[in-house]
Order: C-alpha cells, then structure tokens, then sequence
C-alpha cells in the first residue's frame, strides 16, 4: 500500500474527518509484528537525515496538528529518536505571547522555518491560528478567513526556497481521547501533563472538527500536502509518519557534496606514510 497517496488530502478535496477510521492498522496485527518495519524506517531516516545535512541544500518542515492527547509529544519522540540533534529543531507553539501578538499571526512560525539541511519539527503550527482561534472567536471571521490564502502563500514562499513540507494530523475519536485522559489521571508522571482545557475544549470537538476539516481542505497542496494519520495505535501513527517522510526524503534525490579537497592526493600525503610504519611495525 502507498501511504502517501493513502494518507494525503487530495489537493482540492473536501474532507470529511467522521468517514476516516482512527483505528486502521493496515495488515499489521500488533506492534510486535510491526517492529521490524518500524525500526528499518527509523534506520532509513537516520541515514537521510544526515544526508540532508550534508547536501545543506534542502530542508523539511514537518508539521503536527491533532487534539489534546492526539499523540504530537509522542510523534516527535519517535521520528526525533532516529535523528541527529545537530540538523534538528523541534517547537511548540503555546498561546501567543505579548510580542508574539503585536506581529502578524505567521512571523513567530517563519522564525523558525528550517535552513538550508535541516529539518524543524513544528509541535503545533500557524494552523494554530485557524483552529483554537476560530474556534473560540479570538479574532473577527473576516480576519481568520484571510488566514488560509496567506498560509498558502507563507507555504509557496518556503517550498520556492528548497523547503519540503509534510503536514500531519493525528486522527483520534473521542473514546479514545478520553481514554488517554484516563490514562493521564492514573499516571503520577503524567500529572504534569494535564490542563483544565484538555477537559473545557471537549464540548467544542465538533467545532474543531470543522475548523480542521477545512485547514485541510483549503490548504493540502501538491508541495505541502497534509496527510492524515489513523493514531488510535500509537506504534501505527509512527510507522505511517516516518514512512511517509522516509519516502518523502528519498524523492528529493539528494546527493553528498563533492569533496573540497584531493581525496588520492590526501591519501598518498597522509595516509601511506602511516600505513608503511604500520606495516614495518
Ligand atoms: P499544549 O500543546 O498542550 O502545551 O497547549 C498549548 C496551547 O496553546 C493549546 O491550548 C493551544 O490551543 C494554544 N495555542 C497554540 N497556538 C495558539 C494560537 N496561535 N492562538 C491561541 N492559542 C494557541
Ligand atoms: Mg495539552
């Protein structure tokens, strides 16, 4: 099966979230069996992510969107784990603060767009700001409205720039939320965790649920596709990320940069030297 053409909003599609089973697990019957393919993907990405950073010509932006305890903390985990923390940065949009606030909504997000090589990992995105702030009214209709055709636009500018991006949501149902809200309360080392607006936001579900399904219709894109992501099972949502951005990065062909240097001329000057005293020895 190709996930990508399985996951991916077709540019120009309407989606409809209640139609999407949160539970598929493709033909894998557990995470046990599914463990050697999930470590050949994360092996897979280690190699094309320092790739990546070595050609220094391209980046990936990847963007997590879900609801509360959709799984986004646990995505990064997984897709980070298999990484190389030099060509990484991972960040999590919170309310707007002040300063944030007196910009326009995308300069916090274009701040920390990935360079040349790396990839940046967005734990919630400028999506933020057609979602909680539509659905909660924090700005007029007229000024939210606007905001699908300047993400578009904000998405061109960093694609023309040599940035891949891969926009992911997290499919849960509400059973299943809820059951990880459990999970949370039994858990002392989850306490953390735990907002009252995990619980407040509840009655709002099918307000975002609009509010994601037209994100997703509006703005899936042929060069920043969103792809939504079955993540009932957790082990299922990281297998199905990181092989869509294992085969994602093995499209862009990249290559390691030629050597700066004479590589035989190196080896004659340095290293036969050593390996005569080394046979001598
Ligand atoms: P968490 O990801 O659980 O740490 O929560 C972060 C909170 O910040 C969530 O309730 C988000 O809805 C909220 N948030 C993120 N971006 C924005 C935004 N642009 N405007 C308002 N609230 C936001
Ligand atoms: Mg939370």
């Amino acid at each position: 099966m190709d996930y990508i053409k399985k996951f991916r909003v077709q540019p120009g599609s309407c989606v409809d979230l209640e139609k999407i089973d949160a539970s598929f697990k493709d033909k894998h019957e557990s995470h046990q069996r599914a463990l050697p393919e999930i470590d050949s993907y994360a092996q897979k990405l280690q190699d094309l992510q320092y790739l990546m950073y070595a050609e220094g010509k391209r980046s990936l932006l990847i963007c997590l969107q879900g609801r509360d305890a959709a799984g986004k903390d646990g995505t990064i985990n997984h897709v980070l784990g298999a990484m190389n923390p030099q060509g990484c940065t991972v960040t999590s949009f919170k309310v707007p603060s002040k300063d944030e606030a007196a910009h326009d909504f995308l300069w916090r997000y274009h701040k920390v767009a990935p360079a040349q090589g790396q990839v940046a990992i967005f734990n919630r995105s400028h999506y933020e700001d057609v979602l909680v702030v539509r659905v909660h009214d924090m700005v007029p209709k007229e000024v939210w409205s606007k905001r699908y055709e300047h993400i578009n636009n904000f998405e061109k500018l960093l694609h023309d720039h040599g940035t891949h991006i891969l926009k992911f949501y997290l499919h849960i149902d509400a059973e299943e939320e809820m059951a990880r809200f459990k999970k949370r309360i039994d858990d002392p080392t989850r306490h953390w965790k735990i907002s009252e607006g995990d619980y407040s936001e509840r009655p709002f579900w099918n307000d975002y649920t609009t509010a994601f399904e037209e994100a997703m219709s509006q703005c899936s894109t042929e060069h920043a596709p969103w792809f939504i992501i079955p993540a009932n099972h957790k082990w299922f949502r990281n297998l199905a990320i990181s092989r869509i951005i294992v085969e994602t990065m093995e499209g862009l062909n990249m290559e390691f940069p030629e050597p700066t240097v004479d590589i035989e001329e190196i080896r004659k000057k340095y290293h036969a030297i050593v390996e005569e005293e080394l046979d001598e020895a």
